[in-house]
């Protein structure tokens, strides 16, 4: 048992069993042995590779984006440039060399991190430090800027946002907790009575999975951008369309591995449900484009002739192609169908780069 595992046990033999959310953000965010908060689990050496770090095309590209957006707005004095979940900073350091292609943005920008990991923020500052910005940091968005436009960028973000499962049982739903098996190990089951306050429908033994404060977040940086104007631009692993279904996956040393055991040793994430962040951006008020896939927003952006250009400068120009074929390509193992993106601004702003309304919904 890893020393979170037995902490976990601990409350619920004290106080009965915890929902998946309570899990997950303890498995990932406890302050001594939470997932995020101990170690730098990115690259090779680490449990996953993600965009960033595959191909610095990826950060110039939303670099560009976010260009482009502040011209949209009409050249501000003041911008922050904000990231959720940031990483080990690689997306930013990309996106703010590209950016100085517009020299007005870059000097009327600040950056700020949203992110609650020591290990990560000390990554961040090192990735930032030729730049010529010091990121400010905060522990959630409650105390981002309030007095000047946001350009909000958030790679694999949502994933590792907390959710909650419930399942049908005899014509009601219940939700899935965790609690302790037969075995002393942590062991899921369902709650005796059913969840108030869920109207759906749906066959006996379907999951319904949501993710509460992702939705929350989404519908409370939507009624920020309405207000102070400017775009959210998330990226992450999941779908556009609703179905029921469970994500929840644990990876450790780039192989899945079971969700319960080990916690704090693995990086637990949900597929994002694009549907519900869509509908939970427009309650907050902004204007909401159809969701893309990662393939379509790359190629848009122009990944190819970014790519050519790279290769022409690289030492192995194989290399570039392979990480531009994983970013932007649809066989299973790129991550260009899988990945979705999902773009909001304020009333006030044109269509951000790639994005347009009059896109067919995706079919996935
Ligand atoms: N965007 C980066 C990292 C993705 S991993 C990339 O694409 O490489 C998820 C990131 O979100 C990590 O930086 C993690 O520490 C951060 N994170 C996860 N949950 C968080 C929360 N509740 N509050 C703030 N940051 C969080």
């Amino acid at each position: 048992m890893t020393p979170l595992e037995i902490e976990i046990a601990g409350e619920i033999r004290a106080n009965g069993p915890i929902g998946i959310d309570r899990f997950m953000a303890l498995a990932l965010g406890h302050p001594r042995h939470g997932y995020y908060m101990t170690r730098d689990p990115f690259g090779l050496a680490g449990d996953f590779v993600t965009a960033p770090e595959i191909s610095q095309v990826f950060g110039e590209l939303l670099g560009l984006v976010a260009a482009m957006t502040w011209q949209s707005l009409g050249e501000p004095d003041q911008v922050a440039l904000v990231e959720l979940g940031p990483g080990r900073g690689t997306l930013m350091a990309d996106a703010l060399r590209a950016a100085k292609a517009l020299p007005g943005f870059t000097a009327c920008l600040d950056v700020h991190f949203v992110e609650m990991s020591p290990v990560l923020q000390r990554a961040q500052a090192e990735a930032l430090k030729d730049s010529g910005k010091h990121p400010t940091w905060h522990a959630s968005i409650d105390s981002l800027p309030d007095d000047r436009p946001l350009i909000i960028l958030a790679n694999e973000f949502f994933d590792a946002l907390p959710i909650r499962q419930f399942q049908r049982y005899q014509g009601e739903w219940r939700e899935r907790l965790v609690g302790i098996g037969g075995d002393g190990t942590l062991a899921l089951g369902l709650d005796r009575t059913a969840a108030q306050g869920l109207t759906l429908d749906g066959p006996d033994g379907a999951v319904f999975e949501t993710s509460p404060i992702s939705l929350d977040i989404m519908r409370r940086l939507a009624e920020r951008i309405v207000v102070q104007r400017g775009l959210v631009l998330a990226i992450d692993y999941g779908y556009a369309k609703f179905s029921f279904g469970e994500t929840l996956q644990a990876v450790r040393r780039h192989k899945f591995a079971p969700v319960l055991a080990n916690p704090g040793e693995a990086d637990i994430t949900a597929h994002v449900d694009f549907a519900a962040l869509s509908i939970a951006a427009k309650r907050g008020g902004a204007k909401v484009y159809p969701v893309l896939t990662q393939a379509t927003l790359m190629e848009r952006l122009g990944i190819r002739h970014r790519a050519e250009i790279l290769k022409r400068k690289a030492d192995d120009p194989a290399e570039v192609d392979a990480a531009i074929d994983r970013l932007a390509g649809t066989d299973s193992h790129a991550m260009g169908l899988l990945f979705k993106a999902l773009a909001i601004t304020s009333d006030d702003l044109g269509p951000p780069p790639a994005f347009d309304l009059t896109d067919p919904l995706l079919a996935a």
